[in-house]
């Protein structure tokens, strides 16, 4: 007799062969540059925590109060009695940051991306995502039963000439600052082509949110493209903010259909009113204080040319989000264990979140590094990798 799992059993040693396993590691601590992880104390190098506002007092502070206020669960779906004060102050505080009509709070990003993309297009439609979208916009896309076509990476040339002839309504659909690669998304050029083709754009600024941008604005800002060029934003509460949770931005109408329409909205319980509180807090600090994207940009550039001059191969990225490429997966795993060991914790990220052969190290920063963080890792990634060529 097999057991029923044997099957998995032999996917499981397949997976590790490759160099493909995935394991969780156990934090201990708080989230902010230093942790304390399986027992040992690092230097974190790999949260998306970008503005260092995840253990900030003032959030601390207003996720306290607001649970005070309001108790730990929220108790049902926004549409039955799930929906407090505090969610909808956070709304109106995010349609105001990110100049749209309005906002509206999801559950996870995740869930945004599914239950957006579904509601805007279904059978007789289609869906145009880049190449290397983040996994939550293509699983939309294919949810959403339109036809699901994949333009080359960030190039607006092969979306115009997907776009010729296609059917039903269109939605074009991009990361803003791609999440494994730390590139931008030729937002111009896809406002463009949504123009000419009578398409829709939807922006998923995960990554830009509150990190790029005068004001953290996002990749928007950064473009001064509004509610007309993109009439779909997707933002997460998780990352620059430091908190939990995600929100969809744009037109009335656009909002209504969703409430009636998107079902990881309706048939979900709402998050905790005490982290729309927290985000209230975090929101203000990442809108007020310049210095963190300041220190960001000052401490990615010092890594970058570090990075360079050791001869590591470096990604085109402007942004917080640091790859260097090592391309065989079990070689980034073997140089992100030594990493471990040295005190730095960088994840290697493997097919499939990036395409075969590109397995790479994910270096993140926060403002709350300082210059010698940055100095410490170049000098271990020196011994590490470049000590074994
Ligand atoms: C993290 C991420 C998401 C998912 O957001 P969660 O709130 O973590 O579910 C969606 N899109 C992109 C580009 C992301 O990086």
């Amino acid at each position: 007799m097999t057991s029923p799992f044997s099957e998995l059993a032999t996917n499981l040693d397949d997976i590790a062969r490759q160099g493909l396993y995935r394991s969780r590691r156990v934090t201990a601590s708080p989230q902010g540059i230093n942790l304390e992880i399986d027992g040992r104390a690092v230097v974190n190098f790999c949260s998306n925590d970008y503005l260092g506002l995840a253990n900030h007092p003032d959030v601390l502070e207003a996720f306290k109060a607001g649970a005070d206020r309001y108790g730990v669960g929220s108790g049902s779906a926004h549409l039955i009695c799930g929906h407090s004060a505090a969610h909808h102050a956070l709304e109106e505080e995010l349609a105001e940051f990110t100049g749209r009509d309005r906002a509206l709070l999801f559950s996870t990003g995740y869930m945004a991306n599914i239950g957006a993309i579904s509601a805007l297009l279904g059978r007789g439609d289609t869906v145009f995502e880049d190449r290397l979208n983040h996994a939550s916009l293509l699983d939309g896309g294919l949810l959403s039963g339109a036809r699901f076509k994949r333009y080359a990476h960030a190039d607006a040339a092969d979306l115009g000439a997907k776009l010729e002839n296609a059917a039903g309504n269109k939605l074009i659909v991009t990361d803003g600052v791609f999440s494994m690669d730390g590139d931008f998304a030729p937002l111009d050029g896809l406002a463009v082509a949504a123009k000419v083709h009578d398409a829709w754009l939807m922006v998923d600024d995960a990554h830009g949110l509150g990190v790029i941008g005068e004001r953290g604005g996002g990749i928007l800002e950064h473009c001064g493209l509004g509610q007309d060029d993109v009439p779909v934003l997707m933002g997460t509460l998780g990352k620059g903010l430091g908190t939990f949770g995600a929100f969809v931005a744009g037109s009335e109408v656009l909002i209504e259909t969703l409430i009636q329409k998107a079902r990881t909205y309706i048939y979900t319980t709402a998050l905790p009113a005490a982290v729309a509180e927290a985000t209230r807090a975090s929101l203000k600090i990442a809108i007020e204080e310049n210095w963190r994207r300041d220190k960001l940009k000052t401490l990615s550039e010092r890594f970058r040319l570090g990075a360079e001059q050791l001869g590591l191969r470096v990604m085109a990225s402007s942004s917080a989000i640091q790859p260097v490429l090592i391309g065989d997966s079990q070689q980034a795993v073997d140089i992100s264990n030594a990493l471990l060991n040295a005190g730095f914790l960088v994840s290697a990220i493997r097919p499939p979140t990036v395409p075969q052969g590109s397995a790479r190290l994910r270096v993140t920063f926060s403002a709350l590094h300082e210059e010698r963080h940055v100095d410490r890792l170049l000098d271990a990634l020196a011994k590490i990798i470049v000590g074994r060529k």
